[in-house]
Formats: structure tokens, C-alpha cells, sequence
């Protein structure tokens, strides 16, 4: 065993991994679990026994036998535990319910105008969570029991002290300097909250559901704003406060540099997000009004947007050769709604390997995060699984 395998070893065979088996279906009963796991019979029925006694687990009719007593089945309950996971972004956000395994309940769309501010759009949003739990259609004829939420993961699209859960600083969310997320949910429901920025959520769920055999990875998140998750021996990297990974404000190469909403010029976001890409059009003469009218000018091969894309995806490139040459990862994906733009990856792609050295790219994987819209609050709800079901 290297140094590097000791912190997913070290769970093996966890409470949160045996409820993952039975939830994916590679475990349908103890025996199955105690293969898997290599755990005693014994340890393994503990385990299981506990799980039941949470609620996280049943056991339902019986097995196939083989020749003795029939053994029972393990399954998740449906209209069991759930948690509620915000995803909130610039003019939307995705609100689900997951079970304890990770698996999406039910999910949602709805608009956001972040300029409402933040008690209007996180009490919109709560309610919304309260509203799924209560509609879950797997529900028990009495609704879902009481306790049926067991805590609310939220991402926020702007830097987040991660153990305060206060936003600082955030550069498109006015109105929304300092607000602490966490006491305000607080006060508005009895169950853990956690908070987190998106870029976080968006690694976590990506580490968990498409890569999580690849402990070193870094996911950067490419929408209207810009930024990053780090996985480190497979687990989520904040760094002292909660910025690790917050390459917004790095400063790339561009002439002349356009101002950022930090008060500098240059920065990654202003040249490279999709605001960004807006307001460059924009002062091009180009009539577009959002994101969305950007990438159709570059679906239709626009010269203008392409060759602001190039740049953009040279800048991202120019701040990730540092990253990998720095933290050598497995794995570079990249999501959210730039991740289609092919002249962006591409430029991106050319760069990295332009501007990195040969042993960090030698197996490097360099791709689109291909894990879906339920990615965001996939790792709000694992954020929440990580903190209610001990490993
Ligand atoms: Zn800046």
C-alpha cells in the first residue's frame, strides 16, 4: 500500500461505503457486503444493524437460497432519508432531494435574480426543499415521516468560508457580502446545513459519480463566472479558509486587461468566464445580451465569439499549466456551460500541453465533466452523506 491509498482505506468497509454497495446494487446482502469489504461476518452485521436502526437501510423479503436458511435482502428505503441539495448559480438554481446513497429523488430548475438578495432567494429556495420532501411521490401514504431530511447542502456561487459558511467578497452577488448562509438556514430548519462554493459541489459530485478512482483531480467550474474544485487523495482540498481552487482572480496575459469586479485588471474571470465573454462581444459592437447568445455565436462559427473563445480558453489554459505543474493531477475536467464551447477546450487543451511539463501530462486526462445539471447537487447532497453517516 502507498502513503496515497491510506485515506480510501482507511474507509473501507465504512457505514457510508456498505449503504453505497446496497444502493448501486453491487451488495444485496450481508454475505455480499462481507465479501466486498473483507470485514468480518460479525463487523459487517454491526455495521448493517446500525444502519437499519438509522433508518438508511432495510431488510425486505427474503433471498435466493442456497440450500439453507433463505437470507434476507438489503435494500435503501425508497421514501426513506433524503437531502435537500441547492445548486444556486447566476439566473438559476437546481434543487433536489437525494437519498443517503447520493441517488437523485426528485429534482428542479427555477429562476434566481441574485440581485433580490440573499433572505428573498435562500427562503424561496428552502421552501422549495421543504415542498419536495413533502411531494416525494415514494412517500408512505402519511407523508414522509418527520424525520425524512436529514440535512440541506447549498452552493453558492461566490467564495465561502467554509467553516463559518459566510460568503466574502463575491464578485457578481451584490447584496450578498458577508451574509452567513448557515445561520440564516439556521433559524429556518432544525436539520444540518452545510455550505459550500459551487465550483466544490461541482468536484465532489464529478469525484464521486464519474471519477472516483481518481484521487488527484482538479474540476474547474466555466460558466458565467470561473472557478475550480480540487480532489487530494480523494477528498475535496479547501485549504485553510475554504479558496482553494479559486483561480478567478489570477492574472493572465491580456492586452490591454480588461477591469475585474475586484478592482484589478486581468483577471482570469474578466478575460475568460462567460460575463466575460459578454462584455467583450459587447464592446465589439456585437448585440448580445447573456451567455446563452454567446455560445449559439460560436455554434455558428461567429468569427468574432470563436476567436474571443480561443482566448479565453488560452487563459484557462495559461492559470491550469500552473495547477497541474503544481498539484499533478490525474484528471483535469472541466463543466458548466463553457465545457461545450469545442474552440475553448481546444485552446485550453493546446496550452496545457504547451505550458506543462512532460511528466505532469503524460497521463493526464484532460475532459469535459460528464456527469450532467444533477452534478451540483449531487455533491451538496455527499456533502451533507460525509457529515450525517459516520465512514
Ligand atoms: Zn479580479
Amino acid at each position: 500500500m502507498t502513503i496515497d491509498d491510506a485515506p480510501r482505506d482507511a474507509l473501507r468497509g465504512g457505514p457510508r461505503e456498505l449503504l453505497r454497495w446496497v444502493a448501486t446494487g453491487a451488495a444485496v446482502s450481508r454475505a455480499d457486503l462481507s465479501r466486498l469489504s473483507g470485514l468480518s461476518p460479525s463487523t459487517v452485521s454491526q455495521r448493517v444493524e446500525a444502519l437499519i436502526s438509522q433508518g438508511l437501510l432495510e431488510e425486505t423479503g427474503a433471498g435466493r437460497s442456497r440450500g439453507g436458511r433463505r437470507p434476507r435482502q438489503l435494500a435503501v428505503p425508497t421514501g426513506g432519508a433524503v437531502v435537500g441539495a441547492i445548486d444556486l448559480g447566476a439566473h438559476h438554481a437546481r434543487v433536489g432531494t437525494l437519498d443517503l446513497s447520493g441517488r437523485v429523488v426528485q429534482a428542479r430548475t427555477l429562476p434566481v435574480r441574485i440581485e433580490d438578495g440573499p433572505e428573498a432567494v435562500l427562503g424561496a429556495l428552502l421552501a422549495e426543499v421543504a415542498a419536495l420532501v413533502g411531494s416525494d411521490p415514494a412517500a408512505s401514504a402519511d407523508g414522509p415521516a418527520a424525520g425524512a431530511l436529514r440535512g440541506i447542502g447549498i452552493g453558492i456561487p461566490g467564495p465561502v468560508q467554509h467553516a463559518t459558511g459566510r460568503i466574502v467578497s463575491p464578485s457578481r452577488m451584490p447584496g450578498w457580502n458577508g451574509f452567513d448562509v448557515a445561520a440564516f438556514c439556521a433559524g429556518r430548519t432544525d436539520v444540518p446545513v452545510i455550505v459550500d462554493n459551487d465550483a466544490n459541489l461541482m468536484a465532489l459530485g464529478a469525484h464521486r459519480t464519474a471519477y472516483p478512482e481518481l484521487d488527484h483531480a482538479v474540476y474547474i467550474k466555466a460558466g458565467t463566472g470561473i472557478g475550480s474544485g480540487v480532489i487530494s487523495s480523494g477528498r475535496l482540498h479547501r485549504g485553510a479558509q475554504g479558496s482553494a481552487g479559486d483561480i478567478s482572480h489570477c492574472r493572465v496575459v491580456a492586452d490591454p486587461a480588461p477591469p475585474c469586479t475586484c478592482g484589478n485588471a486581468g483577471c482570469l474571470e474578466a478575460v475568460a468566464s462567460g460575463a466575460a465573454l459578454v462584455t467583450a462581444l459587447r464592446g465589439q459592437g456585437v448585440a448580445v445580451s447573456d451567455l446563452t447568445g454567446v455560445i449559439r455565436l460560436i455554434d455558428d462559427g461567429d468569427r468574432q465569439a470563436t476567436a474571443l473563445a480561443r482566448q479565453a480558453g488560452r487563459a484557462v489554459g495559461e492559470i491550469l499549466a500552473v495547477v497541474v505543474n503544481f498539484f499533478n493531477p490525474q484528471v483535469v475536467a472541466i463543466g458548466g456551460r463553457l465545457a461545450d464551447c469545442e474552440p475553448l477546450l481546444a485552446s485550453m487543451r493546446a496550452t496545457l500541453y504547451e505550458r506543462c511539463l512532460p511528466l505532469a501530462t503524460q497521463t493526464l486526462l484532460i475532459e469535459r465533466v460528464a456527469a450532467g445539471q444533477d452534478v451540483g447537487i449531487t455533491g451538496a447532497a455527499h456533502l451533507v452523506i460525509d457529515h450525517v453517516v459516520a465512514a
